[in-house]
């Protein structure tokens, strides 16, 4: 069965038809990458998954393992396992970054049950367990002691929103565009941490506007170009080296 399904799904924003007419199915285990130029609605589909007010779905639905979320609100669809990496991070004054991930993720572990979450007794296990996470992503141990996202440049702000995803582990993430504005480094130690949460139990998306990252990643099982509102075509991992070389006229004109 299909662990996020998208089915036929239009959507407007204030009235604008942005979406029309999104089809998509992923399974556990899957790599997917969305590539498409911008302004085409990838951030609005994003945003649309996990349930923003201002986005409105006029057709279509959205399921989770089967279940219609569609109207569901934006808590329940991240504690059925939904996780969304923002293409531009917003900073939260006042919540203590480890305080956030540890509460995150005592949230999620009541809500998911899967056997690759470890149960952390004290403050200090779950302090290692982000410490480690935070190497992976190449951001240091003092983020801990910082607000969320405050002050962090833009590049540390983009490495922190997969942190999230490595730390919290949800069934289904969706990151978007989080190559953009980073150097080559950066790039490889993001391609590194979505390649260690890419377990079989998990379903990673990356939406993205340039094929750069989805060399680095050690799995990516299909490519959607994302023009017009919708997915045109898909492929595997090749169709990303394409798209690289021809762009993506091609397949919007065509
Ligand atoms: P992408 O992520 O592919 O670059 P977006 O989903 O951000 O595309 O934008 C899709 C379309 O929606 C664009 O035409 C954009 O101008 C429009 N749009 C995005 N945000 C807003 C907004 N806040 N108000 C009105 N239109 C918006
Ligand atoms: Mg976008």
């Amino acid at each position: 069965m299909a662990v996020l399904e998208i089915v036929d799904l239009h959507v407007q924003r204030e009235g604008k038809p942005i979406l029309k007419g999104v089809n998509l199915k992923t399974g556990s285990g899957e790599v997917h990458a969305i590539m498409g130029p911008n302004g085409s609605g990838k951030s609005t589909l994003a945003y649309t998954l996990l349930g923003h007010p201002k986005y409105e779905v006029t057709q279509g639905k959205i399921l989770l393992d089967g279940e219609d979320i569609t109207e569901a609100p934006t808590d329940e669809r991240a504690k059925k396992g939904l996780f969304l990496g923002f293409q531009y991070p917003t900073e939260v004054s006042g919540v203590g970054y480890s305080h956030f991930l540890r509460t995150s993720y005592n949230a999620l572990s009541k809500s998911l049950q899967s056997s690759n979450r470890e149960v952390f007794i004290t403050v200090r296990e779950f302090q290692n367990y982000l410490k480690k996470n935070l190497q992976t992503v190449g951001l240091r141990d003092d983020f801990l002691g910082r607000y969320l996202n405050e002050g962090f440049s833009g590049g540390e702000k983009k490495r922190s929103e997969v942190l999230q995803m490595a730390v919290l582990k949800p069934k289904v993430s969706i990151l978007d565009e989080p190559d953009s504005g980073l150097d080559i480094d950066a790039v490889q130690a993001v391609a590194k941490a979505i390649s260690d949460v890419s377990t079989p139990d998990a379903t990673v998306i990356v939406i993205t506007h340039y094929a750069r990252i989805l060399k680095f990643l050690k799995k990516l099982d299909y490519v959607h170009v994302f023009a017009q509102g919708k997915i045109l075509k898909s492929g595997n991992a090749q169709l990303a080296d394409e798209l690289e070389q021809k762009g993506y006229d091609w397949i919007v004109k065509a």
